[in-house]
């Protein structure tokens, strides 16, 4: 296996950063405080054409690997995790379903705006009384007399739901019973479809620039061919979008991480205590190799995963080791980058501090510590408990 970034994900990677130190790294602190996604940001973002890397050229992608999306999402997570998830979301969430389970005539109604980044789309799995159990679904959608499906039920916590240029979520939900068991099926329903209510957006610990809201469908009446991928496979394919998510989340860790990295060994070089540079004590500096060495196993985990994906391998359990391991890392690596800046780490004007409110969900969102365990012991062939 091959580590080295191609040269041309270097050349990639190295206009990543200078888009995000002039466009992004200025505004961040004002836009966290605001608390609303930038959207001439969304724009220039989509400028660059970073929201259909991975698409194929026909619809307006570029088809890079998924590897290439991962360092656009590292790089843009250094600084700005909000704006990171933002991208995350869009392509790995909210496009890709269309991409991997529409029907031609789906993918081309959708897929262009939204590899153009010139409208987002929304992945509805979480609902009110449950994410990690996501099986456990209670919305349901009936097919009608007029041949529409009727939805009804609520969604939780769903990214890019609500932006001005969000265009549609795709959603689980109840079609009928097949084997005694619930048949669970993934249907499009488009922003402004009567009786799709989106609610206000949540006051989060962290992301706060991104868009989050709970979604409610009352009667919310949508065309039958909205259906994506077959009846009754909704639920699996959306756990097989996860896979994918779970690698970029990894990546966007690791952004964060290293920003902490970054940010604490410049701190250090300018602060002084005891008549010495903070940077000359070795308790920090031990602290500092420290977060350094996981953040780099952590980006081994991810390039790993995306490397298998690639060659066309299994790569579910080694997605859920790189998310697992980088989400933790980032927390770690978070509070220990606030611990090396002092009283000034607790403020709002040093880019830590926010980082370390941005660093939890990690562990949360697209499966928690506990479920990636969960995945990892069943690929391990334990039994379920
Ligand atoms: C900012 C944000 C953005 C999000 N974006 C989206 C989105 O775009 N789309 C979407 O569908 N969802 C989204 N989510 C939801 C997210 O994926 C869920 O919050 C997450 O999966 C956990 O589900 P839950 O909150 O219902 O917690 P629960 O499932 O209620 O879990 C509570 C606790 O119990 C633990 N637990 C549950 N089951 C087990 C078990 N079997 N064994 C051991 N421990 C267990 C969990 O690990 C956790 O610690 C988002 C959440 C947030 C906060």
């Amino acid at each position: 296996m091959d580590l080295d970034l191609s040269s041309e994900q270097q050349e990639f990677q190295k206009m990543m950063r200078s888009f995000v130190d002039d466009a992004i790294r200025p505004h961040a602190e004002s836009w966290d405080r605001d608390g609303e996604l930038p959207m001439d940001a969304v724009a220039q973002m989509a400028g660059l054409g970073l929201f259909g890397l991975v698409f194929p050229e026909e619809y307006g992608g570029s088809g890079a690997e998924l590897l290439t999306l991962c360092l656009a999402i590292e790089e843009i997570a250094r600084v700005d995790s909000s704006l990171a998830i933002t991208l995350e979301a869009a392509v790995g969430l909210g496009a890709m379903p269309i991409l991997r389970f529409g029907t031609e005539g789906q993918k081309a109604k959708w897929l262009p705006s939204l590899a153009a980044g010139a409208a987002l789309a929304g992945f509805g799995l979480t609902e009110p009384d449950g994410g990690s159990d996501a099986g456990a679904t209670r919305t349901t959608a009936r097919l009608g007399d007029d041949g529409r499906w009727v939805v009804n039920g609520s969604k939780a916590f769903i990214t890019n739901s609500g932006t001005p240029i969000t265009s549609f979520v795709t959603i689980t939900a109840i079609t009928g019973e097949r084997d005694g068991r619930k048949e669970i099926s993934a249907i499009i329903i488009p922003n402004g479809t009567p009786g799709f209510e989106i609610g206000r957006p949540y006051q989060k610990m962290g992301w706060h620039h991104s868009d989050t809201h709970e979604l409610a469908f009352n009667d919310c009446r949508v065309p039958e061919e909205n259906l994506l991928g077959a009846r009754g496979e909704g639920f699996k394919n959306f756990l097989r979008i996860l896979d994918d998510g779970r690698i970029a989340i990894a990546a966007l860790a690791v952004g964060l991480a290293q920003g902490c990295v970054d940010e604490s060994l410049s701190y250090v070089h300018g602060r002084s205590a005891f008549g010495r540079s903070i940077g000359t004590f070795q308790a920090l500096q031990f602290k500092i190799a420290d977060m350094a060495l996981k953040t780099d196993l952590a980006r081994q985990s991810f390039y790993r995963a995306a490397w298998l994906k690639e060659q066309g391998r299994s790569y579910r359990k080694e997605a859920a080791m790189a998310k697992l391991y980088a989400s933790e890392i980032a927390v770690e690596v978070a509070r220990d980058a606030v611990q090396i800046h002092g009283g000034y780490g607790y403020i709002e004007e040093f880019a830590v501090c926010r980082h370390y409110r941005d660093a939890k969900i990690l562990e949360i969102g697209e499966g928690t510590s506990e479920i990636m365990r969960l995945l990892i012991a069943r690929e391990l062939g334990l039994p379920e408990g």
